[in-house]
């Protein structure tokens, strides 16, 4: 595995992260074994970095992470949740609410205390709440020690970059804006760089959509972009190669992160995922699948307040 420090932070994490939102069953029936053991085989290859939040089957994704991570040396991970999101329609980004959340996920998780903990897709807020309200009352948890460092994420790079302007912020979570279909965040992230925010890069599979299986039902990505999705994963396999070994490969090679967090609730997947991540990258592979992509590169779909 290769590590590398978060920009801002004195957290040094694993270039590939484990992405827990599977863990809620966001994907399908995780049953409890299978998630726990995937948990244990990505930390045995190295994998030192959890990002989770209690939004992710309305805190089971917590709970099983919690679970996984038990009787674990807890100098040997770093555990990044959220607050602010709690279900589809669901949004409380009061100060109140992030002190009893954040209490309600040390619980969960069995943590005396989170390494980050960022505000969960800002767009769906009043950006100037969060700066004013959302944001302040992580720092007084950080004051008293309950935390270590905090962020936003978001979908709209723009939101992201507004708050970072304004808020004195540890680390911005981007998610499907750098892959196979979007390279976005390669343009912003050395904007965040230059003010000391680090970067986290999520989703390389675009949720599912750069897999075999598919995307799930509730994507929210354009049909088209997602029959082209479809049709790489046909290259692919006619090529006797897996859209997601490229997809993986490629968004873990995004520049300016310093780490990618994918969703892999089972063993076999975190497996593969770390090999992948850090095995070569198949570039005539990647230009055939470009070329398939092309007319949906950069489509992206709404998020959030349309002011945001
Ligand atoms: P992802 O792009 O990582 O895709 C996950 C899907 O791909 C799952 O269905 C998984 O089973 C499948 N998959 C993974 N590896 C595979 C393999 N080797 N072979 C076949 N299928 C494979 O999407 P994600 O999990 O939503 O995103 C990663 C993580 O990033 C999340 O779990 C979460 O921690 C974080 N995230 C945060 C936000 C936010 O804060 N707003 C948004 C999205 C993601």
């Amino acid at each position: 595995m290769e590590y590398r420090l978060i920009d801002g932070t004195d957290l040094r994490v694993s270039i590939l992260g484990y992405g827990a939102a599977p863990l809620g069953d966001v994907y399908g029936r995780v049953d409890l074994a299978t998630g726990i053991r995937s948990v244990r085989a990505a930390l045995e290859l190295g994998v030192t970095v959890f990002d989770v939040a209690p939004y992710y089957g309305r805190t089971r994704a917590e709970t099983v992470l919690g679970r996984a991570l038990a009787g674990v040396d807890r100098d040997a991970y770093t555990l990044a949740t959220k607050v602010g999101r709690y279900g589809p329609d669901e949004f409380d980004f009061s100060a109140a609410r992030v002190r009893r959340s954040v209490d309600e996920s040390l619980a969960r998780l069995g943590a005396g205390h989170l390494d980050l903990v960022q505000v969960h897709d800002i767009e769906f807020g009043d950006l100037s709440r969060i700066v004013a309200e959302t944001l302040p009352a992580l720092a007084a948890l950080r004051d008293a020690g309950k935390i270590r460092h905090l962020g936003v994420t978001g979908y709209p790079l723009a939101a992201l970059a507004a708050v970072a302007r304004r808020a004195d912020l540890d680390t911005v979570l981007s998610y499907c804006r750098y892959t196979l279909l979007d390279r976005s965040l390669a343009d912003w992230a050395p904007a965040f760089a230059a003010r000391g925010v680090g970067v986290l890069n999520a989703s390389p599979l675009a949720m599912g959509a750069l897999t075999g299986r598919g995307a799930p039902p509730w994507h929210p990505a354009p049909a088209e972009v997602l029959r082209r999705c479809a049709a790489a994963a046909e290259l692919c396999a006619r090529r006797g190669a897996a859209l997601e070994h490229l997809a993986v490969r490629f968004s873990a090679g995004c520049p300016g992160v310093a780490t990618t967090f994918v969703g892999m609730p089972d063993e076999r997947q975190a497996r593969r995922n770390v090999r992948w991540a850090l095995g070569p990258l198949d570039e005539d592979l990647l230009a055939d699948v470009d070329r398939l992509l092309a007319p949906v590169r950069g489509r992206t779909w709404p998020s959030g307040r349309p002011e945001n």
